[in-house]
């Protein structure tokens, strides 16, 4: 980057139509917002389960602020771990099946910490190619061989390690992949780092809250205990509508990050508050399947009408459903023309999606009615399928 005149970077992002822009929220998050001081239907926040304006959310998130003020003032090893951290860390090893887990102030603080702390110079990290650019980044700082294998592919992956020469080696992939909605083969991901004495770490942002009886993410769809997933990271950001990260593993594991991981050790925790509102959020994911059932309805619904329009679908069973334009230039103007008609659904474009896999990311929450579907059905004949 010409630093000395970034207006040249600038310029070519605008002409590459990858140029980002924020929009201003002025509303809770919820289907119906208030964006840029218009009121719309919107179809892209990760709030899957609806909780992030639930009532009981708010209301521990002002007893957490009463009790707790509003800072945590330090840094979990200085005086910042709070009674409400340490009882959300057992709740959350309680609800991971695992004997511990540690809270992170956001997913991408994890994801770095956590790998950056286990490999390094000497090891190899096998990352699938379309993980999130948080474990990219981990992977790359490590100082770790890193390679990526083709997405989803065990068989590539198995050729990968059974060719590698380093002592420790680690698998790390998505749970569910963020931008395309499919859900990894952690199963055989688990076989194929076994048999390969590799370890392997999932980082289920999109699947906690959503997949498995309870909320429990891939691990409990596919019933991975520790011995086949020792490293499982969630975030509280998404389907939890909080804030904030975990990782959850043995004993060894956590302490070893409370030693080592530096995103963990140098920064400030978050604030108590934030931790007792995902407590009461916690409680919700785990008892309130209905709203899971209520999500599986509205994803068949907007399948089946998104394929009766012959709009291009992937093949996803998760509320992460996007809609392939190619272009980041038609992306973007189907998302022009949806928010003129009421619909917010943001253009997801390269660097984020390989290039010509621009889309429009469609994400349901159980928040949404079926009326809501309908009419983003309705829109989308118009501005994709006739537009
Ligand atoms: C959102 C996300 C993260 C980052 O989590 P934050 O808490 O938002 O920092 C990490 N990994 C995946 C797969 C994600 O989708």
């Amino acid at each position: 980057m010409a630093v000395k005149d970034l207006s040249v970077a600038l310029q070519q992002r605008r002409e590459q139509q990858l140029y980002r822009q924020r929009q201003v929220v002025e509303s809770p998050q919820s289907p119906a917002m208030v964006v840029d001081g218009r009121k719309v239907l919107t179809f892209c926040s990760n709030d899957y389960l609806g909780l992030a304006d639930h009532p009981d959310l708010i209301a521990a998130f002002k007893r957490g602020a009463d009790q707790y003020g509003v800072g945590s003032g330090s840094a979990h090893l200085v005086n910042g771990h709070s009674r409400a951290h340490h009882e959300l860390e057992e709740a959350l090893a309680d609800f991971t099946g695992r004997p511990r887990a540690l809270l992170f102030s956001t997913g991408y603080m994890a994801n770095l910490g956590a790998v950056t702390a286990l490999m390094g110079r000497g090891d190899a990290i096998f990352e699938d190619r379309l993980n999130h650019a948080s474990l990219l980044d981990a992977g790359l700082l490590s100082g770790a061989r890193f390679k990526r294998y083709p997405h989803g592919d065990c068989a590539a992956l198995a050729k990968m390690l059974g060719d590698s020469g380093q002592a420790e080696r680690m698998v790390v992939s998505d749970g569910v992949f963020s931008m395309d909605g499919a859900i990894a083969p952690v199963t055989e991901l688990a076989t194929t780092a076994k048999l390969h004495d590799a370890s392997l770490m999932i980082d289920d942002a999109h699947g906690f809250g959503v997949l498995g009886e309870h909320g429990g993410g891939v691990a409990e769809q596919y019933g991975l205990d520790m011995a086949q997933l020792p490293i499982l990271m969630g975030t509280l950001g998404k389907a939890f509508g909080t804030a904030g990260a975990f990782i959850a593993g043995s004993e060894a594991l956590i302490e070893t990050l409370i030693q080592f991981a530096r995103s963990y050790i140098y920064t400030t925790a978050q604030p108590p508050a934030i931790a007792v509102a995902t407590l009461a959020s916690l409680q919700i994911v785990v008892t309130e399947n209905w709203r899971r059932e209520k999500l599986k309805g509205l994803i068949t619904r907007f399948r089946q009408g998104a394929q009766e329009l012959g709009l291009d679908l992937m093949p996803s069973e998760t509320p992460i459903q996007p809609i392939l334009l190619g272009s980041a230039e038609r992306a973007l103007a189907v998302s022009e023309s949806l928010w003129q008609q009421g619909i917010l659904l943001t253009a997801i474009r390269p660097p984020t999606v390989p290039a010509e896999g621009s889309r429009l990311r469609v994400t349901l929450s159980a928040r949404h009615s079926e009326a809501d579907v309908d009419q983003l059905l309705s829109v989308l004949e118009r501005s994709v399928v006739s537009g």
